[in-house]
């Protein structure tokens, strides 16, 4: 049975959300302010069921207005449409579902904003769609599910590599070639490598506002959750587990490359790793997410809800670009003509 639950404050009533600024939940009709990690849920949280429910979608009756919460069945929090009560659906952080730690959001929704404009600034051919509030407001908080993989690479890597020398003698140049077979040998131990666990959101853009420092984490409580948006996993351990050995593998590569030292050139020919996973957690980063649809197409503005790292791709209006190109054209045909005039008054 699906289950929802909101979060009232114990002075007025009001519905509570986790505030990224203090780190605490929030009231914002009294001000009162309640410590994330130990609020008390079960006293101050009401619980109520699916009222209605097919594969993939249940609806929800919100307990603060009545208005009905329409969620698909991977949503693990979200707000009422009427009235913004947020709700998180408890059957979808509990049982195997529940994530062994979450990094709260450490930059609010003003500072995600913020950064989104300064994305926009000095893009004159931007459509006008992209600066408009109503856009701009539509930057969601969002929990993205990640599964974590520890783990060991044993590697063995072997390298060709050449020193060129240049000198004179006499009138002729002599250049001495030296090759070089290099080898490297060693295990490298690996922890917390993150594959997104959501197809609803694409790898490539997760993977580009990474890192986040799971040094900053806390122990899972539904609190964190208040105020914002997440799905449940639905890309399962097993399912990622070959993303991650490749990111293992790619990285020892990487690592073993940087140790051969100075070389004029030097290329990786054959290597053999393997990779033992010994760990796998399943864990809740925050994301800052804007999806704005222009002529067919969606562009994507990301920010990492921890540290602030950002992606996004905009497009170019091709009517300003006419506009801006006709006014460029017209300023230097009224130029040309006043030259003219002025060459007239001269002769
Ligand atoms: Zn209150
Ligand atoms: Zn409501």
């Amino acid at each position: 049975m699906s289950e929802l639950k909101d979060f009232k404050c114990p002075n007025c009533g009001g519905r509570l959300e986790f505030d990224a600024k203090t780190q605490k939940l929030k009231c914002p009709y009294c001000d009162g302010t309640f410590d994330a990690e130990i609020f008390d849920e079960d006293s101050h949280c009401t619980v109520s069921t699916g009222s209605w429910e097919d594969e993939d979608i249940i609806v929800y009756t919100c307990r603060s207005c009545g208005g009905s919460i329409m969620a698909d069945k991977d949503t693990a929090a979200s707000s009422c449409p009427y009235c913004g009560n947020p709700v998180v659906m408890t059957s979808n952080v509990s049982g195997i579902y529940k994530p062994k730690k979450v990094i709260p959001f450490k930059l609010d929704k003003k500072q995600a904003k913020e950064k989104y404009r300064e994305f926009l600034k000095g893009k004159p051919l931007l459509p006008d769609q992209f600066k408009s509030e109503a856009t701009i407001d539509e930057l969601k908080g969002i929990y993205v599910p990640y599964w974590l993989f520890g783990g060991k690479a044993n590697a063995r890597m072997w390298f060709d590599a050449t020193r060129v020398r240049h000198w004179n003698e006499g009138d002729t140049l002599c250049t001495e070639t030296s090759y070089y077979k290099l080898f490297r040998s060693g295990s490298v131990r690996f922890a917390d490598v993150p594959v997104d666990a959501s197809s609803k959101i694409d790898d490539v853009l997760t993977e580009s506002i990474e890192p986040f420092d799971l040094s900053d984490g806390k122990e899972y409580t539904d609190n964190y959750l208040a105020g914002y948006f997440a799905d449940k996993y639905d890309i399962t351990a097993e399912e990622s587990r070959q993303k991650a050995t490749s990111r293992i593998a790619n990285s020892t590569s990487a690592l073993f490359a940087s140790t051969t030292g100075a070389y004029d050139s030097c290329v990786p020919s054959s290597s053999s790793i393997s990779i033992n996973q010994a760990s796998q957690d399943y864990v809740m980063y925050p994301v800052w997410l804007l999806n704005v649809r222009y002529n067919d197409k969606m562009y994507t503005f990301a920010m990492n809800g921890q540290t602030g790292k950002f992606v996004g791709e905009l497009p170019t209006d091709k009517g300003k670009l006419i506009r801006i190109a006709a006014s460029v054209f017209f300023g230097v045909t009224a130029a040309a003509s006043i030259i003219q005039y002025l060459l007239m008054m001269v002769r």
